[in-house]
């Protein structure tokens, strides 16, 4: 079967022959996959960056893809055979089981995970198998490419949760990009009273926002647009998203917060950032880091999927197959509009 690999330390990935994956062992299952999307992750792998370089060197090669839907197709001792023609998505945090934390029953908090496509091998080929507990059915409803979304969504809800998310809030969410789609429409879902994003030089990104009726985004690149989102915060948002990585903006999120107001930073900026600590302390904002989802976070993803399937549709904006997959990768680089798929 072809497979995307990181194969060896350096820039670069590989479409690779490979065997297909042995019979699922106990607490397996055996997954056709049906589609993967390309995330910043597989991005920074692909370009080596140190984050990734330094955990990932001693498991080489690996397979990548971690936002992964697909049919299970057989399981292993202890899973119920019953699972077998399920279409699930895949929690790609596995925890090791044996460590401190796992050991005391927070796997969330496991001190030496195992996630799929970065560790184990991941869903960029046309089969997988993964731990049956980290797979979580698809409801029947929702189109199957749509499930390829459940882990970048999961992401944003659970930024939303950091964050002290309730319905009536107002938020703004600082980066356009894949994730920050997801938070945006969460957050609308969820019943947010209004939902603000703002982009650097995004306009193909806030195109997207604005097909599905997100009226107030906000390019920084254009003019007007510090009057235009002065004009916004008003009394200031409730909470702020960094969804970008982008260290700047998360001294432009707290100055768009109301007192007390909450920023929850999302992105992996590579780069440390500068912060109006002053603004801070006057205000009395908070900010706090999101990472490490929960798998309650999933729980509210497949029921926003479930809920309003068309909705969240438009997050998908390009599909290849994974023979192409070079070609895809070339387009994410360049910043693309949303979510590419790889399709096996
Ligand atoms: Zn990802
Ligand atoms: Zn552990």
């Amino acid at each position: 079967m072809l497979a995307l690999r990181k194969t060896e330390a350096g820039q670069g990935l590989a479409l690779v022959d490979l065997p297909p994956p042995p019979e699922p062992g106990p607490g397996q299952v055996r997954i056709r996959v049906a589609a993967t999307g390309i995330c910043g992750t597989d991005l920074a792998i692909d370009r080596w960056t140190p984050s990734y370089a330094g955990f990932m060197a001693s498991v080489l090669p690996v397979t990548l893809g971690h936002e992964t839907v697909g049919h299970i197709v057989s399981v292993g001792d202890g899973v119920d055979a019953g699972r077998v023609g399920r279409t699930v998505v895949v929690n790609p945090a596995v925890a090791c089981g044996a460590c401190g934390p796992c050991r005391a029953g927070d796997p969330v908090g496991c001190a030496a995970r195992q996630p799929v496509g970065l560790v184990r091998d991941g869903a960029f080929a046309p089969f997988l198998l993964a731990p049956a507990d980290y797979c979580y059915d698809l409801p029947d409803n929702v189109p199957v490419e749509l499930g390829a979304l459940a882990e970048p969504l999961s992401v944003g809800a659970h930024a939303l949760s950091v964050g002290g998310f309730r319905p009536g809030m107002r938020v703004v969410v600082l980066g356009p990009g894949p994730i920050g789609q997801g938070v945006a429409a969460l957050a609308r879902h969820l019943g947010a009273a209004q939902v603000a994003i703002v982009g650097q030089d995004d306009g193909p990104r806030l195109e997207v926002l604005r097909g599905m009726g997100f009226q107030h985004c906000v390019d920084r690149a254009c003019d007007g647009a510090d009057a235009e989102l002065a004009r916004l915060a008003g009394d200031g948002f409730d909470l702020a998203v960094e969804a970008a990585g982008v260290g700047a903006a998360i001294d432009q999120g707290l100055a768009l917060l109301r007192s007390r107001g909450v920023l929850v930073a999302a992105g992996m900026p590579e780069r440390p950032a500068t912060v109006d600590i002053m603004r801070l302390v006057k205000y009395r904002l908070e900010i706090r880091g999101a990472s490490r989802i929960p798998p309650s976070a999933w729980g509210v993803v497949l029921s926003a999927l479930a809920a309003a399937p068309s909705a969240l549709a438009p997050l998908i904006t390009h599909r290849f197959p994974l023979a192409q997959a070079d070609a895809a990768l070339r387009l994410c680089h360049g910043r693309t509009p949303s979510k590419v798929l790889l399709l096996p």
